[in-house]
């Protein structure tokens, strides 16, 4: 069968040129990367080698760089390696579970948290951070690009409030990064956390940015790894890959690839708009990641479409999360200020450096031929009226 991924915001395939990369660590050049033999010397100098390619990609030097498991261990390392019981966290309502659940254990050990909301496009505003500070405001913690719409927050704007007050700000930059140019000295900020998954490397493999100075608390206790930041024989494969994928994605940037990967999702965006009744995009208005479209369909369930486009080939995702059998909606989509039945009706569409021309043609046409069979079906399906 045809296949088509529009799901790249979930993981987005190791490209050739990673994977070649990659290769020689897992059986020929296998050292532990802290032994002091040439085993271990060559693994080491691969490992430098890919820290200075993702302190490039994020305009930071490489002491800066601690590698992680990937974007879930990166923003708690961030958020738990500085907060302690009495302090007081700021975040976002929109915020990956990786932050929302870690800030929700603060509470359970005596910290407090305050969530600020976002407007209908997904947005905080900048004016809510100032009030929200307190005296005992030890973390702010933001994400640069939301997941399920690709809404870029105002980062550099709440950098600026963060260092006035002296207070450490983090940005999950997973979303982000090799997507938009991502530059720690321009947002202004003490940590970031990328992934490797979501740039064409391997899954498991992530990296937090820690500004020099400022020390954490580790969430592993055990060797010196990692300048004491990450206890933990390093995955050299692993890291070789999110060297070489940050290197390929600071070249792409440089090139203005991101131009063409928005190109295509305005294209696909523009034709559900145009050819489907009935369908808005999440997230409109404000400014997002290029690859990135959240749309919905009145009166059907993202569930369903995302069932039968699978059938036919076609791989997005709703950003609903199956718990207990039950389909909660999405609590980005509901922090927006969607009803629950809007947020289910909800579909993202996620474009990766593999996508092609072909690729949208067919979700197009798949897409408009989808709704229109569900929505006959659908009892929820009743079409808007024009109003004169
Ligand atoms: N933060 C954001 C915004 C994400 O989208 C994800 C993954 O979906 C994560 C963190 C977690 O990253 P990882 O899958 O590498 O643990």
């Amino acid at each position: 069968m045809h296949r088509v991924y529009l799901d790249n915001n979930a993981t987005t395939p190791v490209l050739p040129e990673v994977f070649d990369a990659m290769r020689p660590y897992f059986a020929e050049r296998f050292g532990n990367a802290s032994s002091i033999h040439h085993h271990g010397q060559e693994t080491r100098a691969a490992v430098e080698d890919a820290r200075e390619s993702v302190a490039q990609l994020l305009g930071c030097s490489a002491a800066e760089v601690v590698f992680t498991s990937g974007g879930t261990e990166s923003d708690n390392i961030a958020i738990a390696g500085w907060v302690a019981a009495g302090d007081h966290v700021i975040t976002s309502s929109v915020e990956h579970h990786a932050v929302l659940h870690a800030c929700k254990h603060l509470e359970k050990i005596g910290c407090e948290v305050t969530v600020l909301p976002v407007d209908g496009r997904g947005l905080i505003d900048p004016l809510d951070v100032r009030p929200a500070l307190r005296p005992n405001t030890k973390l702010i913690s933001v994400m640069m690009a939301n997941n399920e719409t690709g809404v870029l927050q105002p980062v550099e704007d709440i950098g600026k409030i963060a260092a006035e007050a002296n207070v450490l700000f983090h940005t999950d930059a997973v979303q982000a990064a090799a997507k938009v140019p991502v530059n720690v000295r321009q947002i202004g900020c003490d940590a970031i956390s990328i992934s490797g998954h979501k740039i064409h490397a391997p899954q498991g493999v992530g990296a937090l940015y820690v500004k020099k100075g400022t020390r954490l608390q580790p969430l592993f206790y055990g060797g010196r790894h990692e300048r004491s930041r990450r206890a933990g024989t390093e995955n050299v494969p692993g890291i070789v890959g999110l060297g070489k994928a940050a290197e390929l994605a600071k070249q792409a940037l440089d090139r203005g690839d991101d131009r063409k990967v928005a190109a295509m999702r305005d294209r696909l965006q523009d034709g559900i708009l145009a050819q489907i009744e009935d369908a808005r995009i999440n997230g409109e208005g404000a400014p997002r990641v290029p690859n990135t479209t959240n749309i919905r369909f009145d009166g059907i369930e993202g569930e369903a479409l995302e069932i039968a486009l699978d059938l036919k080939g076609l791989a997005v995702s709703t950003g609903a999360a199956c718990s207990s059998g039950a389909v909660e909606p999405s609590h980005v989509l509901i922090a927006m200020g969607l009803r629950p039945d809007e947020a289910r009706s909800s579909i993202r569409f996620s474009l990766g450096k593999q996508t092609t021309e072909e690729d949208i043609d067919f979700a197009l046409a798949l897409v408009r031929e989808t709704v229109a069979r569900l929505r006959t079906i659908s009892p929820r399906y009743v079409k808007q009226e024009v109003s004169s």
